[in-house]
């Protein structure tokens, strides 16, 4: 199969030059119009299927324009309707994207980066090293997929599957605002969450957008020993200085970021841990997600026990912190991060 196309993604135009296109072309203006309608609100993947669209223009465009889709290499479906995909890019390069239905709600997690350079020890994505960063076009590209696949709307985003948001900050805000566009996907933007494992200069830079995305952090711990153990890339952004990153973050925003805590047998789970984390929460504007660990291939790491979350929620609760404790979606069906493709890659 053909890999490499050498013509432009019709959808990396921006509108002005879109109209430029359709200028040159001598077509009158609205056609434009029509053509943005097909390729950011209805999110077509050929010319054939603009309907409204004469031929002669069609044709024209394709001899300069290409839809660069990605392909779908694997797909696994668990029995609670979350659907798990291995999507592949023209330049080989693949990552996963998890689309989790409930009721007449639609939730994609999207990827940010093929790989990931963090290197946290509980994650499989960090076990491979980063391969590269995401276009915007390629994270809105998971989506797209998601939304055909399931022939839904969707109604929320989470960047929550391989990568480091904030280590590709430019072009994961260029897609919040891809999703978040009244005249494309219109996502709300409260429905619109990041995920960073504590990224300073991200969240600062998160802080000062307009719109009002959701931000979660990954802590899985507030004794910095322990958290510099889990996850050594982010080391040299200590806990003091994470909490008061945060901390401007919600005196600027008003808003309330979410703490993702997976816990860890032995590990994150202790007294210690919990008064810690206790400590770390108590008195400011957030919420806890407690999650038990998903179990990776080959770690040693163990999932907490569900008395133990229940009890961390209890305390949690007992000291003013809102806490949810979340299940895993899809866990029989290699959801974690970095599990499918990791099989993928070891066939
Ligand atoms: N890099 C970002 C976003 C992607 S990871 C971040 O770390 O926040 C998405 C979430 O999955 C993070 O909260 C991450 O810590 C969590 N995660 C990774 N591996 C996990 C595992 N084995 N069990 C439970 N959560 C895991
Ligand atoms: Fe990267 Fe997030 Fe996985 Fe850590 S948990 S390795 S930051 S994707």
């Amino acid at each position: 199969m053909e890999r490499t196309n050498r013509l432009q993604d019709i959808r990396t135009l921006s509108r002005d030059e879109l109209n430029d296109v359709v200028a040159e072309l001598g077509q009158p203006a609205f056609r434009a119009k029509q053509l943005a309608e097909w390729l950011f609100a209805k999110n077509v993947s050929s010319f054939d299927e603009m309907t409204n669209v004469p031929k002669k223009l069609r044709d024209q465009l394709a001899e300069r324009f290409c839809f660069n889709v990605p392909t779908e290499v694997a797909k696994q479906v668990s029995r609670d309707g979350s659907r798990k995909y291995l999507l592949e890019f023209s330049d080989g390069t693949s990552v996963e994207t998890v689309g989790m239905p409930s009721r007449n709600k639609l939730s994609v997690c999207v990827s940010t980066q093929a790989g990931c350079a963090m290197g946290c020890a509980f994650c499989a994505t960090g076990f491979n090293g980063l391969s590269r960063s995401l276009t915007a076009r390629e994270i809105v590209d998971q989506v797209i997929h998601v939304a055909n696949d399931f022939d839904e709307r969707v109604t929320s985003v989470v960047f929550m599957g391989q990568g480091e948001p904030f280590a590709n900050f430019d072009e994961t805000v260029k897609a919040l605002r891809i999703l978040n566009d009244p005249d494309g996907m219109a996502i709300g933007a409260r429905h619109l969450t990041v995920s960073t494992c504590g990224v300073i200069p991200g969240i600062r830079r998160f802080a000062e957008l307009p719109e009002q995305f959701t931000l979660a952090i990954s802590l899985h711990s507030a004794i910095q020993s322990t958290r510099n153990k889990l996850m050594p890339g982010i080391k040299k952004y200590t806990l003091p200085r994470l909490h008061e990153a945060i901390q401007q973050y919600v005196e600027k925003t008003g808003r309330r970021p979410s703490y993702e805590y997976a816990m860890i047998d032995g590990i994150n789970d202790t007294n210690p841990e919990m008064e810690a984390l206790i400590s770390f929460c108590e008195g400011t504007l957030c919420h806890v997600n407690l999650i038990q660990l998903n179990d990776t291939p080959g770690s040693l790491m163990k999932p907490s026990p569900m008395k133990k979350v229940e009890s961390l929620q209890k305390r949690l609760s007992i000291h003013g912190v809102e806490t949810t404790i979340r299940n895993s979606r899809g866990n029989d069906i290699d959801a974690a991060c970095g599990q499918l493709k990791q099989k993928h890659v070891n066939l």
